[in-house]
């Protein structure tokens, strides 16, 4: 394994590098050093976050910058500002033994007359955010006409955040002979398009295989009831008493209610969202890099820049349609040799998706069951004696009172002591899952997992309904036509199929009231059946009935051709009836304590 000295850096590099810990190259240093160092070609990296790329740029940056000129030599492109920030720091790191060497980050979200001043007498390298540096380029505050080395940094995150145009503008303002480097997690055709317009015979490295996972990290997945996430997640961070994750979510609002709930519920959450201002997110995201956080949830968006390199686990509340971007959520765990975790919360119509992540990333998802109460408590119960026999004594500050504690206590046996010490921090745990339903969806049999799909259209009769036994949990839904409309079983099934366009839909208890019509669907194919007729503007419209479901097997598959008659009054779904699956009824059990 080559050394820092054997890469040629300058020897105050070196000596920075060495006080910063740094006692060996990693893989991407070891490659994309000796080749800036030696070679006078342009670079095209594919490296996440966390593989050292910032010290890959930055060290030969330093090296190759004549410090005695006042003029801007090099220029990093970053997507955020907090990882233009980052990059500045660690740059400044790099450099602590380079006097002269002046590194300014300029960025948007913040006074640009601020910005100026700094820029008074030109720095030799600027890490800068695409939008503002093309405000400063405007406003004569910035001139690249030296500059020798451009970096794009997270090039696929300035694509995703609209990024584009401005970076093609700076591409045609640096000077044609400069050299570029341009670092990318993942690969999309518009980055290839990009380095092959304004790159020039470009190495090609990448550290890990393309779209791949980190190497350390875990994929898993808890398959549950679309309803049931919020509960799963509860259970997650449960059973991992030291979680320090991210919950990834869809949108702003969901992250919102996610972090809402957590907080209501006594965790250590915040959110991290678009519509915090930069002075919020900035507290936030402080207080969760300090660990004063122990769950951030956050957007993609809000969470890029993020500079967190330790997380135990990352989770996906919901699973995002890009798989680069899941690509991009799990690489922020299992950093820097560390294992972690990426946990995707799932329900049943999802695992089509998980397998095609897998090919993706080329990496087994492992399916785990959500833990029951007693696996949580029991866990809970031997975090807490671990926290206990390893707690730090502090005899001086207790000695005081102990000999009073000792003799109050003195009738109690070993055994009674003990007990009572756990009873005390365990009642109101094991009051509270006590009667904590199983959150697990039935699984399917794991032979058939990598096979073939959930369902395939050309399934025979017989395959559909041992899939549909195996489904379990039944949604009563309601469609607004009833005997008024004159609507019988026949033609109620009618309007359905030729709604939704799918025969391997299962319609179960049909039952037709004078206003609308009930009937029952396999929960994996409610969804399907609602945004059938939501796309459809045919007037019909379909809304689930919240209600309590036995577990019964339906009466009637439609491949089966027989239905049930109308339900009794007492088999029929009264307002009383409120489906117990929203975390309401988990109640806090306990307030935890921050840090
Ligand atoms: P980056 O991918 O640039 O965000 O780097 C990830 C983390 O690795 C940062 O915390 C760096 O300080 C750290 N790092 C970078 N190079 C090395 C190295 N050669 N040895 C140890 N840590 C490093």
């Amino acid at each position: 394994m080559i050394t820092f000295q054997e890469l040629g850096l300058r020897e105050e590099i070196q000596t920075a590098v060495t006080a910063l810990g740094y006692d060996q190259p990693m893989p991407i240093q070891a490659e994309v050093i000796p080749f800036m160092l030696s070679e006078t070609t342009d670079l095209v990296a594919l490296a996440q976050t966390g593989t050292g790329k910032t010290a890959a740029f930055g060290l030969p940056l330093l090296h190759l910058i004549n410090p005695q000129k006042r003029q801007i030599q090099a220029l990093v492109l970053a997507p955020t500002r907090e990882l233009c920030i980052q990059i500045a720091n660690d740059l400044k790191g790099y450099a602590s033994r380079l006097p002269s060497v002046k590194i300014v980050p300029v960025y948007g979200g913040e006074s640009i007359v601020l910005q100026f001043r700094q820029l008074d007498v030109p720095p030799q390298i600027i890490v800068a955010t695409p939008g503002r540096l093309i405000d400063l380029i405007h406003r004569g505050k910035v001139n690249l006409d030296a500059v020798d080395y451009l970096v794009l940094d997270e090039a696929d995150e300035m694509l995703n955040m609209g990024f584009q145009d401005d970076l093609e503008t700076i591409l045609q303002e640096v000077p044609d002979n400069r050299r570029t480097m341009l670092f990318s997690a993942t690969m999309p055709a518009e980055i290839t398009r990009i380095a092959g317009k304004y790159m020039h015979n470009a190495k090609e490295i990448a550290v890990g295989t393309r779209n791949a996972g980190a190497e350390n990290v875990r994929h898993i997945f808890y398959m549950v009831q679309a309803k049931q996430r919020y509960l799963a997640l509860k259970r997650i961070v449960d059973m991992n008493p030291d979680i320090y994750g991210i919950v990834f979510c869809r949108t702003r609002q969901e992250t919102k209610d996610v972090a809402d709930k957590l907080m209501q519920d006594g965790y250590n959450a915040d959110a991290l969202h678009g519509d915090l201002s930069q002075a919020q997110r900035d507290a936030v995201m402080n207080k969760f890099r300090i660990r004063n956080l122990q769950l951030l949830v956050a957007t993609d968006v809000a969470a890029r820049g993020l500079d967190v390199s330790d997380l135990t686990h990352v989770i996906n509340y919901n699973l995002p349609d890009d798989s680069e971007v899941y690509t991009h959520r799990s690489g922020r765990t299992g950093r820097v040799n560390k294992s972690g975790i990426s946990v995707s919360i799932i329900h049943s119509k999802e695992q089509r998706r998980i397998r095609e992540l897998e090919r993706m990333i080329k990496k087994t998802f492992f399916q785990e069951r959500i833990p029951n109460g007693l696996e949580i408590c029991k866990r809970q119960l031997f975090h807490f004696i671990d926290k206990m026999e390893n707690v730090q004594v502090n005899v001086s500050e207790i000695e005081q009172f102990l000999p009073h504690v000792v003799a109050k206590l003195d009738y109690l046996s070993k055994e009674e002591l003990i007990s009572r010490f756990v009873s005390l921090e365990f009642n109101r745990f094991l009051d509270y899952y006590k009667d904590a339903e199983d959150l697990n969806l039935p699984e399917r049999p794991e032979r058939n997992r990598r096979e073939k799909p959930e369902r395939v259209r050309s399934e025979g009769r017989r395959e559909v309904s041992s899939s549909n036994a195996r489904r379990g949990q039944r949604v009563r839904l309601k469609i607004n036509i009833g005997a008024r409309q004159n609507v019988n079983i026949r033609s109620v099934l009618g309007i359905i199929n030729d709604t939704t366009n799918d025969r391997t839909i299962s319609i179960g208890d049909i039952e037709i009231t004078p206003k609308f019509t009930f009937f029952d669907v396999y929960a994996d194919q409610a969804d399907i059946v609602r945004a059938a007729f939501s796309a459809n503007n045919r007037g019909f419209s379909v809304t689930e009935v919240e209600g309590v479901r036995n577990s019964r097997p339906f009466r009637a598959d439609r491949e089966q051709g027989s239905y049930r008659k109308p339900r009794s009054s007492a088999d029929k779904y009264s307002r009383s009836e409120v489906r117990e699956t929203s975390y309401k009824t988990e109640k806090p059990w306990r307030q935890r304590r921050y840090k």
